[in-house]
């Protein structure tokens, strides 16, 4: 095809032209999309290795959730939680089956979870805990990626994320990711909770050392400090269990949720906690205009439909297994760094090569799509639908690009 016959080149200097550049995207521009598959305006087709950072976990369009939009879209969209709808009791009961958990508290973005996470254990912890008015404070790690609100930013340790968008808010105390004495050190008789991601995603999926969430486990329980898993990307079948804490049989105090449960669709969030938690909070107290709107619960049940199989952790788990032989054999060959787990990859490229951000120019020219996280390391994330054959197209795209 000539260049300028080309629709994509306008495409992207359009996108760029009207928009805050908050984003550095890859120049592709997408059209359409099925299963694990993405086209763009002129007709090439990529293999999607981020599945929109695991909010596309059951793929694109997945035909049972499509149904279950366009049900809703023509029967009821959003009520407001002034009154109750018909698709709302069903969305909080069988999420709150699959956590475990007594309640759900639902929102829309990841963020949104996180602060009602935060808000929750600070109310907590002066009404039951009965800690120092005023003096809440909750242990974070180093590397964490919680969102991009003022408050959540407060504690970010990564410096674009965090500078210039002062003055923070106070009550948190970052420690080393993964060490264990150092976190138990920071626990103090204000703590409140703990809030970690089990397996850090946008830091490289970075994995804690073996035996380190069952000790926060144990740190919290001792110390009655409300443990606050944030799962939004780690969750809902990307590792090949509901959870990333199931691989080490932990049960946080609180889940946080989001990205998959939305199916693709809507954004979805959530929170999940037992009653003597979750209970703290009376009317008034927190909300959210579209939070558990009925679109929003008639997707989201239909995702926790589709986990209640456990087909799509059973697959994460299988096909994860492939994907990290296939990884592990370019150790080496341009790839110093493999992590694994699930569907859920972090490698890290050999600096003296290419960045990963060229990496992943390269793999758009080859068909693959993917998203480097820091310097060079890329994460793959693909669609649980993906098959055997897709992903040993994605290994052998990327090892053609490491061999230049
Ligand atoms: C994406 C993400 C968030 C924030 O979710 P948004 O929907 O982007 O607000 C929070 N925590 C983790 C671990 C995430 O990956």
């Amino acid at each position: 095809m000539i260049e300028d016959m080309l629709r994509t080149p306008s495409a992207v200097r359009d996108a760029e032209r009207y928009t805050a550049h908050n984003y550095h995207p890859l120049p592709v521009v997408v059209a359409s999309a099925e299963g694990a598959w993405l086209t763009d305006v002129d007709g090439r087709r990529y293999l999607d290795c981020l599945a929109g950072y695991s909010a596309l976990n059951f793929g694109h369009r997945h035909p049972a959730l499509i149904r279950a939009a366009h049900e809703q879209l023509d029967r009821l969209t959003l009520t407001s939680r002034a009154f109750i709808h018909d698709q709302f009791a069903d969305f909080c009961r069988e999420l709150a089956a699959l956590c475990g958990k007594d309640l759900v508290l639902p929102m829309n973005t990841g963020a949104e979870a996180v602060e009602t996470g935060i808000k929750v254990a600070r109310k907590w912890g002066y009404q039951v805990k009965k800690v120092t008015p005023g003096q809440a404070n909750i242990v974070v790690a180093d590397g964490n990626f919680h969102g991009r609100t003022t408050t959540i930013v407060s504690f970010s340790t990564d410096a674009d994320a965090r500078a210039d968008f002062g003055p923070y808010t106070p009550g948190f105390t970052v420690v080393p990711y993964g060490d264990l004495a150092a976190l138990e050190a920071a626990i103090d008789e204000n703590t409140v909770a703990v809030l970690l991601e089990p397996i850090q995603g946008e830091q490289g999926v970075v994995l804690p050392p073996e035996g380190y969430l069952p000790g926060v486990r144990r740190a919290c329980t001792d110390r009655n400090v409300l443990f606050i898993a944030d799962e939004i990307q780690s969750g809902l079948g990307r590792t090949g269990r509901t959870f990333a804490c199931d691989h080490e049989g932990v049960v946080p105090d609180m889940y946080l949720l989001g990205k998959a449960l939305g199916g693709g669709i809507v954004p979805v969030s959530a929170v999940a906690a037992d009653a003597d938690v979750l209970g703290v909070l009376r009317p008034g107290q927190h909300g959210s205009t579209f939070g558990g709107n009925p679109l929003a619960c008639a997707v989201g049940t239909g995702v926790v439909r589709l986990l209640a199989t456990g087909e799509f952790q059973r697959r994460s788990a299988e096909l994860g297994d492939r994907l990290r032989a296939g990884l592990e054999g370019l150790l080496g060959s341009g790839l110093v760094a493999v992590r694994v787990r699930g569907l859920w990859a972090g490698v890290d490229i050999d600096p003296a090569l290419m960045t990963g951000r060229q990496a992943c120019e390269r793999l758009m020219d080859r068909g693959v799509l993917a998203k480097d996280t820091h310097g060079s390391t890329i994460r793959l994330a693909p669609p649980l639908v993906i098959t055997s054959d897709e992903i040993d197209h994605a290994v052998a795209q990327l090892a053609a690009v490491l061999a230049g």
